[in-house]
């Protein structure tokens, strides 16, 4: 029989937190709590496993299921002396979903499940509070019509909003038993109206219903985009949690809230979070009432007059603490925990690794190795290195004036600016055109995900740092500030009206997250500063790793960015770059224009100079650092003119007949250049233009030797190779300038020539190109584009729709396809190394700063990876994680 329920509570679990593969993490966490001894209501899981077979046989449940549900029902029935369905004592329930990892509001959840016309008399009479129970029992109608029946809130909200008035209601708070009943009627008339149905009565029904639904959730477009920018497979299913209902909502000594045991946004080590007395579930983070704080300190920080947790019910307080305590020891990580006081009884609800900023992550880890939690290589295997590009947001200057116009919670960090849109949708299309904007909300829902993520920045006038908007914006590194009640969306007109100012749809504003302001216009940012937490993370993050991380630059200011950055060099200098700066490129097409080699040599003599200062700062720079610079490798015509108007502007410019240019630029057309005239193809067609270059390299090379007094050794770089004999004729070239240059200069320069790897037949001949190749890299744009036979230029047009129809999983043009150009990676190190068991091996395609690229290079055995300046921080940390993680497996 397949084991698809297992039961926890009363201080007893089946399964743990190992568990999480198949009771999804909110399960297996209740279950690693309730064995703890901690203080969980009693509950069952339904495993992930579950899911599968649902969608695997049309959406129907197995038919063991039923049992072993009901006999879990009975486990609880027995732990809380109540019944399921019973109508003198009855057994209410939640039912949420729990994947194995958190995707905060993305499902669907129902509470309060089990009541019912006699059950809801019992529950008023028990709890000695009719209002209560009539105010739940609506509370579940609504929700269990929007989960299972597929009837809008909005329908509900209206009807409530229309009695509240009747009645003379502001707050919801406002209405008695009698009034939240005749509420309760209409929703049920009108479930009945729309469905042609009355609304269950039985409560099996209504949790086969919730089971169902929670399953069907799994397949939801939020959650289907949610799992899409998160990567995680549709395979792997939702687990089921019902549980006994406990209640925030039983008058002022319960309250229903959540906490981080550390700040989520900076790291600090103190309890923080924020609670609602008298107040059910999803209140708190739907940001309907704005919360108070758990903390006294947090209370007098944020200027709150409201009273605190620990002001109000000191003792529950006092044993959360200790459990918050308990739990971060337990779990060695910082916790999200949600929790429920009913009548001054503390229940504890969900506990899982909390989620927090960059900047949070990175001080907890470091806190947590001087606190002795955790190692040093643990606290690297912290970070995901993505987020790092979190720490590359700009902050607004400090010295600079601020116009503000309105704050509310620094809810994620850095500073955005962008023009105002109201929808998610606006946003979307804004991204398309490539304009910025910062989407302005009430608060957000799961709805908006696409909208957030196509934002600049986030503003919401409503909501605490756990509403959705703070949550997410987190997540996805994006700025955000929530809960500015000084501003107000006027939606209807699209206006945001801050202090003093009213701003209508397009007005640019900037929202800096880290403060919480709101600020007029556009206001001048500086780049952060990587000290601190960060760089002791990458003290130890270097310390762990095997490869070096070199850098693709190639201009003086990225080589500076990319030392500033913790490059070790570089391994990619794409010299054609630089033949397109200022009247360049004018010498350029002198030189391709030229009649005959003469001709070409008149320009390139005019270019050899400006290279050469190039290369002398870019070793100076790197000073002593290895420098790979690449022979000229794009198509000819690639610096030519290309429309008529152009041709004619660039003939009268040389003093040409635009009609004569015309057929020099017909005669240079390729049908597929990229597979075409260029890499060592031309250097094999025009020596003269290599021999420039190398003479180039070399003079710098003795130049920066001399200025510097650090030793050069220049690696040139042949692109494009195929045939050992097209290495040979270009390497024989460059040995014979080299030896030429270096008698002129009565100095000896090291050198090494080596080849990109970027096309298969280099990888399988590699054993033959390595007697000429000093080193390899991997050129793995190329590499991909010809084993793949995919354009590269051309792919975005249908990659997309091949990962929306599961035909591949990710571009390979962005994370390495191991299988098959890993493959040729593999064979093409081992017979280069087979050959030349020294040779240096590294990777400059895009892959070399994409995380599971670099733990394949890591597998490969590569020297290095070489990536652009901006991600050599999250590369030399993917490189420590994926040299600890190979350590691991021959460890174990
Ligand atoms: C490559 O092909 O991977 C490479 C680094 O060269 P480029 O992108 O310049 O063709
Ligand atoms: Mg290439």
């Amino acid at each position: 029989m397949t084991k698809w329920v297992y039961t926890f509570g009363d201080g007893a679990a089946e399964g743990s937190a190992a568990d999480r593969n198949f009771l999804g993490g909110k399960g297996a966490n209740l279950a690693e709590m309730a064995s703890l001894g901690l203080p969980v209501p009693p509950g069952l899981t339904i495993v992930t496993d579950a899911c599968t077979f649902y969608y695997q046989n049309g959406r129907s449940l197995p038919d063991d299921l039923k049992a072993q549900v009901l006999d879990g029902i009975k486990a609880m029935e027995a732990v809380t002396g109540r019944g399921f369905g019973d109508t003198s004592l009855p057994l209410l329930l939640s039912v949420r979903s729990g994947a194995r990892t958190s995707m905060p509001g993305m499902m669907d959840t129902v509470l309060n499940l089990g009541l019912n016309d006699q059950t809801v008399e019992a529950l008023g009479h028990n709890a000695g509070d009719a209002r209560f129970a009539w105010d739940s029992y609506r509370r579940f109608i609504q929700m269990y019509a929007d989960v299972v029946m597929g009837i809008d809130h909005e329908v509900f909200a209206e009807i409530l909003e229309d009695e509240k008035a009747r009645f003379g209601h502001e707050l919801d708070t406002d209405l008695s038993a009698v009034e939240w009943q005749h509420v309760t009627g209409l929703y049920k008339e009108v479930i009945e109206e729309s469905l042609g149905e009355p609304f269950p009565q039985d409560p099996h029904v209504q949790l086969w219903g919730a089971i169902g639904a929670v399953f069907a959730s799994w397949m939801n477009p939020r959650a289907v985009t949610y799992r899409h920018l998160h990567a995680i497979p549709a395979e792997w299913g939702t687990a089921v949690t019902v549980q006994a209902m406990v209640f925030g909502n039983l008058g002022s000594t319960s309250a229903t809230g959540v906490a981080f045991t550390r700040n989520p946004s900076t790291g600090e080590k103190a309890l923080y979070g924020e609670f609602l007395v008298n107040a059910q579930g999803e209140d708190v983070v739907a940001g309907i009432r704005t919360p108070q704080s758990i903390t006294e300190a947090a209370r007098i920080d944020s200027g709150s007059d409201k009273p605190s947790l620990e002001k109000v019910m000191p003792e529950a307080f006092a044993e959360f603490g200790r459990i918050c305590d308990r739990l971060e020891a337990h779990y060695r990580d910082m916790q999200d925990l949600e929790f429920t006081i009913e009548r001054g009884k503390l229940w504890m609800l969900q506990a899982r690794s909390g989620k927090r900023t960059t900047k949070a992550a990175m001080k907890i880890a470091v806190d947590m190795v001087a606190e002795g939690v955790i190692t040093q290589e643990e606290a690297v295997l912290r970070i995901d290195p993505s987020s790092l590009d979190q720490l590359l947001h700009p902050t607004i200057d400090p010295k600079v004036e601020r116009h503000i116009i309105g704050s509310g919670l620094p809810a994620s960090p850095g500073a955005a600016t962008g023009a105002i849109v109201f929808t998610a949708e606006e946003a979307v299309i804004a991204a398309e055109e490539g304009r910025k904007v910062i989407l302005v909300r009430v608060e957000t829902s799961p709805e908006d995900i696409h909208g957030m993520h196509a934002a600049e920045g986030i503003l919401t006038t409503r909501g605490g740092m756990t509403s959705h908007a703070a949550v997410v914006a987190r997540g996805m590194g994006i700025p955000c500030v929530a809960g500015a009640g000084t501003m107000r969306v006027d939606l209807r007109n699209e206006l945001l009206v801050g202090m003093g100012v009213t701003l209508g749809k397009g007005a640019v504003i900037t929202i800096d997250g880290s403060s919480g302001q709101v600020l007029k216009g556009e206001v001048p940012m500086l780049q952060p500063e990587l000290s601190g937490d960060f760089a002791q993370l990458m003290q130890w993050a270097d310390k762990a790793r095997r490869m070096t991380v070199r850098t693709n630059a190639d201009t003086p200011v990225d080589a500076r960015a990319a030392r500033s950055f913790g490059a070790e060099g570089i391994g990619l200098c794409r010299t054609e770059h630089m033949f397109f700066e200022g009247d360049r490129i004018q010498v350029m097409r002198e030189m391709i224009l030229a009649e005959d080699e003469a001709g070409r040599r008149v320009a390139l003599d005019k270019l050899l100079p400006m290279q050469r200062s190039d290369f002398t700062e870019l070793f100076a720079i790197m000073h002593g650092l290895p420098v790979t610079i690449r022979l000229l490798d794009p198509p000819l015509h690639e610096f030519l003119p290309k429309t008529e108007e152009e041709i004619a502007e660039v003939a009268s410019a040389m003093g040409m007949e635009a009609q004569l240019l015309s057929q020099r630029v017909d005669a240079l057309h390729e049908f597929n250049p990229m597979l075409g005239h260029r890499g060592c193809r031309l250097a094999i067609s025009y020596p003269e233009i290599a021999e420039m270059q190398a003479r180039a390299i070399f003079e710098a090379a003795v130049a920066a030797a001399r200025e510097t007094g650090a030793a050069v050794v220049p690696e040139i770089m042949v692109p494009l190779v195929g045939l050992k004999a097209e290495l040979d004729y270009v390497k024989a070239l460059i040995d014979k300038v080299a030896k030429a240059v270096m008698t002129e200069a009565g100095l000896d320069i090291s050198y090494l020539v080596g080849t990109m790897i970027e096309l298969p037949r280099a990888a399988l001949r590699a054993h033959v190109i390595a007697e000429a190749a000093e080193f390899f890299s991997f050129g793995t744009n190329d590499l991909t584009q010809t084993t793949f036979g995919i354009s590269r230029d051309d792919a975005s047009a249908f990659i997309p729709t091949y990962q929306r129809k599961g035909i591949i999983e990710q571009d390979p043009f962005i994370s390495l396809d191991f299988d098959g150009v890993g493959e040729l990676i593999r064979i093409a190190a081992e017979r280069g190394r087979k050959t030349r068991p020294d040779m240096k091996l590294g990777i400059c395609g895009e892959h070399g700063g994409d995380p599971a690229s670099i733990h394949f290079c890591e597998s490969a055995n590569l020297d290095y990876v070489s990536c652009s300046p901006f991600r050599v921080p999250i590369a030399r940390l993917s490189a420590a994680q994926a040299a600890i993680g190979s350590a691991a497996k021959v460890d174990h």
